[in-house]
């Protein structure tokens, strides 16, 4: 090739020839794997501090691709949404997780509460509330055992319609979680206008709690608050007896980690038992 000029030269750099071609092949390799099937939801539990005994599930996407194999959301939730087909991806997620939480509890005793990640491009679109609300009438899971989890970066987009989305949500039942609290660029004293019902700490946080005390300040000092506030908190990522007694200690309310269980298939998390009344 010729050169003719800078923006030629910078036009034909390899390496942002392989990022469009990368996101191309993504958009494609997405919209096939919603037709063919390839997405699978997955459950990990939240269990009761004190008792261990599981309160909720969170969903989790998970890529069973026919050549890459299993691929983690962490690679391809950030380009789907690059590229927006987190919004078609997430509502897929969210009518499979509400449709197989709503046929596991159907005749059973005790009901479970999902959890749904919910990208902030995705909560902020025009047409969101309508279609969570679509979704509940067609497969007939009750608003209340219904979260939505959202991450503090979502007020990027506009803290007033943000908020506005929330109050729909509350009104509806649906409940609203702040998701790796801590971790985003926002003050603590911003939860105070949020009509949130739950914060979920970052692993980042629980992973230094034992070693760094002022680690362990600010999760006691987010417990404490949250709890003022009316809202329960969730630890993340508990991988050790010590994360959980010291957080049990601390009087966080929820745990999830791998301590507890890992995500699993529908078809496991059928067969575990010990399922507590949602509050
Ligand atoms: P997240 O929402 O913070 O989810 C928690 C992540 O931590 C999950 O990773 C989970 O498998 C992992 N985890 C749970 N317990 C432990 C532990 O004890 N130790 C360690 N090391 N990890 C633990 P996963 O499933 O790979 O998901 C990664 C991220 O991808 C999620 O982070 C979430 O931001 C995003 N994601 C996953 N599914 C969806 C989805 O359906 N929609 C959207 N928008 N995002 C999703
Ligand atoms: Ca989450
Ligand atoms: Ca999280
Ligand atoms: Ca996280």
């Amino acid at each position: 090739a010729k050169r003719k000029g800078r923006n030629i030269w910078q036009w034909y750099r390899p390496e942002e020839g392989q990022r469009l071609k990368h996101s191309v092949t993504l958009r494609h390799e997405v919209q096939t794997a919603l037709r063919e099937n390839q997405f699978e939801v997955y459950y990990q539990p939240l269990v009761d501090s004190l008792t261990g005994r599981i309160r909720s599930v969170e969903a989790l996407v998970r890529w069973q691709h026919p050549d890459r194999g299993m691929v983690s959301p962490g690679d391809f939730i950030p380009l789907a949404e690059q590229t927006g087909q987190i919004v078609p991806l997430g509502l897929w997620v969210l009518k499979q997780a509400c449709q197989e939480v709503a046929d596991l509890n159907t005749g059973r005793e005790q009901s479970l509460r999902v959890a749904v990640n919910i990208s902030s491009l995705q909560f902020i679109r025009d047409g969101f509330l309508d279609d969570v609300f679509k979704i509940l009438d067609e497969t007939g899971l009750p608003p209340r055992l219904l979260e939505l989890e959202v991450t503090e970066s979502v007020l990027i987009e506009g803290a007033d319609h943000v908020i506005g989305v929330m109050e729909a949500l509350k009104h509806k039942g649906i409940r609203v979680a702040l998701d790796d609290f801590g971790t985003g660029f926002s003050s603590l004293s911003y939860l105070r206008d949020l009509p949130t019902h739950k914060v979920k700490l970052d692993r980042s946080f629980i992973q230094k709690i034992e070693t760094d005390r002022r680690i362990a300040a600010i999760v006691q000092g987010v417990i404490t608050m949250a709890h003022h506030m009316d809202m329960i908190v969730v630890a993340e990522g508990i991988e050790t007896l010590e994360q959980q007694e010291d957080l049990a200690r601390r009087h966080c309310d929820l745990l999830q980690g791998y301590l507890f269980a890992r995500p699993m298939p529908m078809a496991e998390l059928m067969a575990l038992p010990d399922i507590l009344p949602v509050e």
